[in-house]
């Protein structure tokens, strides 16, 4: 039997079968073979999901065959694009039409649709989540019909699958909302704790993108903030913990290497509850866990209307906090998900929590909407696994 393991390790599973199909046609015959023998399944995009989205005993269908562009329209800014394709791959691909995307996340190893299908997102208060770029898609359903959808074509199942978990198909393309091709100029620098939080509105407010990681062992010293600033660089010791300043095309600035492996959980906030509700996990940090060494990462996201998208219906403050994956995680980050909790925080889908049915549907208000369209094209609920029915309540 085939094994299958997500990229921290923390999630495998024994598939009865993993299938790579080569082209949309074996993709649909495949889907409509498992519907036909009543086999459940999956699809996984490059695994780096920490929580057990993907795992199954089933069929695990991976889009690592359909890669690339489909089309490209540079003037109206879309493009196409295989829904396997990896972000690290479309940066270029883009970049020879004249495109790019609006935004990107710390990492472009991910998959498109597996990016799109957690609300991936990366760092601007004006900017939305990978999933917000998106303006059509094709759905193949567990019944192995295709769905074209769009605001125009199919408007409901279109909103539900923008951010989906795998469960209303297997998307097969993507068309995507883009910008002409630009440059990024990245700074980082540090900071004092106190000066960071002084200055956090402004910085959100003045930069493209800003982010901030609070690293516990310089505490007051050394908050890390990325950005657009005037100021210099620092010098000597210091100098480590900050990248050198680079101008360069926007999809080479966003990503970095992340070479240590790790477990995350990370939680959307109201944004006007975000720096309380860091200094709350820094106080938790200094009192119960003062072995942790891994930052705090601090990015803003901007309001959208997606019914499973974290950030639905408000002005976004995302707060990460890690744990190396050799290490235990289970109480520090049940502890952290009780402050987020406290504040209204709606969990990423892909990194750790513990939320269950009842909780989630209290803290979206298109919940009901999301669970009728995919009963509609699921009915028999063969996209589900043990990680989705705890959910979903199913
Ligand atoms: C090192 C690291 C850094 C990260 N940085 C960020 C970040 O900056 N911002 C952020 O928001 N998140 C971040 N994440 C989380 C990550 O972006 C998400 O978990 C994302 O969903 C992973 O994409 P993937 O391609 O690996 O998908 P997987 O984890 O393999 O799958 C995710 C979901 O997508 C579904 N899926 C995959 N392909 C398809 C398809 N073709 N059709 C339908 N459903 C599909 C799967 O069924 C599953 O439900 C990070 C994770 C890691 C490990």
């Amino acid at each position: 039997m085939p094994q299958w393991a997500n990229w921290s390790g923390g999630v495998t599973c024994t598939p009865q079968r993993i299938a790579t199909p080569a082209s949309e046609a074996e993709l649909i015959d495949l889907v409509r073979q498992a519907a036909r023998i009543g086999a459940t399944l999956r699809v996984a995009g490059s695994g780096h999901s920490f929580t057990p989205l993907c795992a199954t005993d089933g069929v695990l269908v991976s889009l690592d065959g359909l890669q690339g562009l489909v089309a490209a329209d540079p003037a109206a800014h879309q493009a196409t694009v295989w829904a396997g394709a990896k972000l690290y791959a479309l940066g270029d691909l883009l970049w020879e039409h004249g495109l790019a995307q609006v935004n990107m996340g710390d990492i472009d190893r991910q998959a498109l649709a597996g990016a799109i299908s957690t609300g991936t997102h990366g760092t601007g208060r004006t900017l939305g989540s990978l999933s917000t770029q998106v303006v059509g898609l094709r759905l193949v359903t567990a019944a192995g019909d295709v769905l074209d959808c769009s605001p125009a074509h199919e408007p409901a199942i279109f909103k539900a699958a923008q951010v989906s978990l795998g469960s209303l198909g297997v998307i097969s393309q993507v068309t995507l909302r883009l910008l002409p091709a630009y440059y990024l100029h990245e700074r980082t620098w540090v900071t004092s704790f106190d000066e960071c939080l002084a200055q956090l509105a402004e910085q959100i407010e003045n930069n493209r993108h800003f982010e901030f990681f609070w690293v516990p062992e310089h505490d007051e010293r050394l908050p890390l903030v990325k950005g657009y600033t005037d100021q210099e660089p620092p010098q000597g010791r210091l100098a480590r913990y900050v990248r050198e300043e680079r101008i360069d095309r926007s999809y080479r600035i966003f990503p970095s290497e992340r070479a240590l492996k790790f477990n995350e959980i990370e939680f959307a906030l109201p944004a006007d509850a975000g720096s309380t509700c860091l200094c709350e996990v820094r106080q938790l940090m200094h009192t119960r866990y003062p072995d942790v060494v891994w930052p705090i990462e601090y990015r803003t996201l901007a309001a959208d209307d997606l019914w499973l998208s974290p950030a639905y219906g408000r002005e976004t403050v995302t707060i990460s906090v890690h744990q190396a994956a050799e290490l235990p995680y289970q109480p520090f980050f049940a502890d952290v998900e009780a402050i987020f909790r406290n504040h209204h925080g709606r969990p990423h889908w892909g990194k750790i929590h513990s939320l269950t049915a009842r909780e989630l549907a209290e803290l979206y208000p298109t919940w009901d909407q999301f669970q009728g369209v995919r009963r509609q094209v699921d009915p028999g609920g063969a996209l589900l696994n043990d990680h989705l029915r705890v959910l979903f309540g199913r």
